[in-house]
């Protein structure tokens, strides 16, 4: 599978998704089969927000999408070697960073302007804030910037995935989830 039919099987899932017409899955003989291996079609860098599932977004189904979850979809050095395994050693054509609206990482930057947040969620405000000052600590026009930087951060960390989509094995792209309605736009 290529970059573009990778897309093309996000964008179908989603459209059932939102449509409220999801596949019926077989989970246990779908386990089975995947006992021996996985080979996922897509690389996935969403939010942990417990509203935002990748799976159930794109309709997808068990050994499809390997994800990356983290508050405010920002990515430090344990996710990027995740980022990496699913991009090099799975081989997935095609690695996308989804934000959402609504998102909390995002509102709680913007609340304390990129200085606040108690033990280690400091360290995803410090990560959201470069994106969130650029537009003037607005959550709502933060959230497509955040994943634009996002992206960037992994561009600059990540000589492995930088690498594979200047050779063109990989192609990055941003999404954007609508809370209300159930759908992703790609940017
Ligand atoms: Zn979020």
């Amino acid at each position: 599978m290529d970059a573009g039919q990778s897309l093309a099987r996000l964008k179908e899932g989603n459209a059932r998704y939102a449509g409220g017409k999801r596949k019926e899955y077989d989970l246990p003989a779908r386990r089975a089969e995947l006992a021996a291996g996985q080979h996922p079609f897509v690389t996935i860098l969403s939010c942990s927000d417990s509203r935002v599932v990748p799976e159930f977004i794109f309709d997808a189904q068990a050994g499809e999408i390997f994800v990356v979850r983290t508050a405010g979809n920002v990515a430090g050095a344990i996710d990027l070697g995740s980022l990496e395994y699913g991009c090099e050693h799975l081989h997935t054509p095609l690695l996308v960073v989804m934000g959402h609206s609504g998102c909390g990482a995002v509102k709680a930057t913007c609340e304390c302007k990129g200085r606040g947040g108690e033990g280690n969620i400091k360290s995803i405000v410090e990560a959201v804030a470069p994106a969130a000052g650029k537009k003037s600590f607005s959550p709502a026009e933060s959230v497509a910037c955040n994943v634009e930087c996002s992206i960037e951060n992994i561009r600059q960390k990540s000589h492995i995935v930088s690498h594979l989509e200047k050779e063109g094995r990989l192609k990055i792209m941003g999404a954007l989830y609508s809370l209300e309605t159930g759908r992703v736009e790609f940017i």
